[in-house]
């Protein structure tokens, strides 16, 4: 008894996640199949059995800028309310001025990774 290709196809996707690999949100442009990032970083189709790089390569690399932006413009607002309320709770001259410098640099970094984002 042999098994239907989709039904191989199931199984192997299986196997994939199984032994670690990542199925991503694209699929292959070939046959539909959603293709899988293998834990060296290959991202290959599990129907077709080859290396998927090409086109797809340069839009993983965009998604994962977006994502590091992303992560790094809700650590600077954490920061950003953080600041806020020790400049409120600060009465000491100096340690304020670092407080408020410090804040300056924040907002100069979140307006840049905001530009980033939008870019
Ligand atoms: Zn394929």
């Amino acid at each position: 008894m042999s098994q239907s290709p989709r039904e191989e196809i199931y199984k192997k996707m299986a196997e994939l996640l199984k032994a670690g690999n990542t199925m991503l949100a694209e699929s292959c442009p070939d046959c539909k199949v959603p293709l899988f990032k293998m834990k060296d970083g290959k991202i290959i189709c599990p129907s077709c059995n080859r290396v998927a790089i090409y086109v797809k390569h340069g839009e993983e690399e965009s998604v994962n800028r977006y994502q590091v932006i992303e992560k790094l413009i809700s650590t600077v607002t954490g920061k950003l309310v953080e600041i806020e309320s020790a400049i409120a709770n600060e009465y000491d001259e100096v340690r304020l001025k670092n407080k408020v410098d410090l804040m300056i640099s924040l907002l100069d970094a979140y307006e840049k990774l905001s530009k980033l984002k939008g870019s």
